[in-house]
């Protein structure tokens, strides 16, 4: 905190609305305020989710959670630690997890008619049998007791949750981990998905798209120049570009490199001025450039104040995402929306190209929440896809909660109710055929188990079954069940 001229370090807790506070380069911004001092770079995929770092100078808005990169700021801040941008985040984790409503148990309703029916169906034939046939009070005892036995629902209450482990235990196999059988099970009934984007559908790291040299520069000398330049910035479009390169790099050919904020980087490759960045940065310094709007993310290129061309960077689309989308349609779903905090063009059209029936852009974590609580379809339940610290709060909320494993957040993870771990979106539909076939596979555990057992209960009220073939059948049907149940291990997922 800053007063009186001197910086004083306290805890962010301790500080009231409206003072003032430094914030280092690296550090995180601990609270909500406005910049009234400094200029930095910030990374903002705490609070958004997106990639490529934010400018910040004096009158920009700021959130705790942001990352600070090279400039040290002043901030005034305007809102308390409590009320922080990041303490909400957290908040709105913990309110939305308390008020999701349980998915019921099958067996437990199930369990509530049958055992009492069993029992007074053998207490019927006990009293019965000896006043219709003239038999023994024993013999209608005996009866009553083969009932009893066959009608064990031991093989039920063993093949239901034995479906759903083996279920899980096949989901985990192909990186799907589920935190509890209620999930697999809830799974199939997903009428809406609603996908964050990047890191979710998107890989969440810009790489190069395309190489526009300009008349008598080769693509290869375009990108030798400008991987050169980039060689050790910090900026990670610049290492994107240093990536793109595909011959050797030589770092003993690169002096005096600049790195700009906001603007790009200069240096000397072999000798000779390269710079590399936005159109403006390249303008200031004099080369000449084309005129026009630029697509997307587009950096420039300068050797010698000329301009050699721009490289199109863009966040590519994984290579399952639009596959998943083809067949969530197949399963049923019938609502598909994207969520993202990205609020460019790009973005956008990234949702409408893979076919989502809705696309919100610009969101934060509440923005986010709020579209999930309001897009739960009245029939079926919804599933939210995320990754970020900024997807928590929705992970939370959704019907079933999704988070990406290999790219996600801590916090994202802890909220979710299914981990996909390798972070691909086909595991989505893969997922909702597991629980299909878990389903089937349950179904007809139950529809074997009761067929045998009324069966057998039939031929000993009749006098046909004895106590042996009780047995015989309660322990076979239960076997039956667990071969049954293993099956899932070998069902096909076409996709
Ligand atoms: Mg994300």
């Amino acid at each position: 905190m800053k007063k009186a001229g001197a910086v004083d370090d306290v805890p962010p807790s301790e500080v009231l609305p409206g003072s003032l506070i430094e914030v280092r380069p690296g550090e995180r911004v601990p609270l909500d305020g406005v910049v009234t001092g400094g200029f930095s770079v910030l990374d903002t995929s705490a609070m958004t989710g997106e990639s490529l770092p934010v400018e910040a100078g004096s009158g920009s808005p700021v959130l705790a959670g942001y990352i600070n990169g090279q400039g040290v700021l002043e901030v005034r801040t305007e809102r308390d630690w409590r009320h922080s941008a990041l303490a909400r985040v957290q908040e709105q984790v913990e309110a939305a997890s308390g008020r999701k409503s349980p998915l019921e148990g099958r067996l437990s309703s199930f369990s509530r008619i049958y055992t009492p029916l069993v029992i007074s169906i053998a207490a019927l034939v006990f009293l019965l049998y000896p006043l219709v046939t003239s038999g023994s009070w024993a013999d209608g005892l005996f009866r009553a007791l083969v009932l009893l036995v066959i009608s064990c629902p031991c093989a039920l209450v063993l093949s239901i949750p034995l479906g759903f482990f083996a279920g899980i235990g096949r989901a985990a196999r192909q990186g799907i981990l589920l935190k509890g059988s209620n999930y697999l099970d809830a799974l199939r009934k997903v009428k809406t998905v609603v996908f964050d984007k990047t890191g979710t559908l998107t890989e969440g790291v810009f790489s190069v798209d395309e190489v526009l040299p300009r008349d008598g520069v080769s693509p290869e000398e375009l990108l030798y120049w400008a991987a050169h330049a980039e060689l050790s910035a910090s900026h990670p479009l610049g290492r994107s570009i240093v990536k793109a390169y595909e011959g050797t790099l030589f770092p003993d050919r690169v002096a005096e490199l600049v790195e700009v904020t906001g603007g790009g980087v200069s240096a000397r490759v072999e000798g000779r001025p390269v710079l590399v960045g936005k159109k403006s940065f390249l303008q200031e310094a004099g080369v000449r450039t084309e005129e026009g709007e630029d697509h997307g993310v587009t950096v420039y290129a300068a050797l010698d104040g000329i301009l050699l061309g721009c490289l199109r960077l863009s966040d590519r689309v994984k290579p399952g995402a639009e596959r998943a989308v083809r067949k969530l349609r197949e399963l049923g779903v019938s609502n598909l929306v994207m969520l993202t905090g990205d609020s460019s063009s790009a973005g956008t059209e990234v949702g409408l190209k893979l076919g989502m029936d809705e696309v919100f852009c610009g969101l934060m974590p509440a923005g986010k929440l709020e579209h999930v609580r309001r897009l739960r379809p009245e029939t079926g339940l919804l599933a939210f896809v995320g990754d970020g610290m900024n997807d928590a709060p929705s992970l939370a909320a959704a019907d079933i909660g999704i988070a990406m494993g290999g790219v996600g957040s801590d916090t994202a993870l802890q909220a979710a109710d299914v981990v996909v771990m390798k972070g691909d979106p086909l595991a989505v539909p893969l997922g909702m055929m597991l629980s299909q076939a878990t389903e089937r596979i349950i179904v007809q555990n139950i529809v074997l188990i009761l067929g045998v057992k009324i069966l057998v209960m039939v031929l000993g009220i009749l006098g046909l079954a004895g106590m042996w073939a009780a047995v015989m059948a309660d322990v076979g049907v239960c076997l039956l069940a667990v071969g049954n149940s293993m099956r899932i291990f070998r069902v096909k997922l076409d996709m």
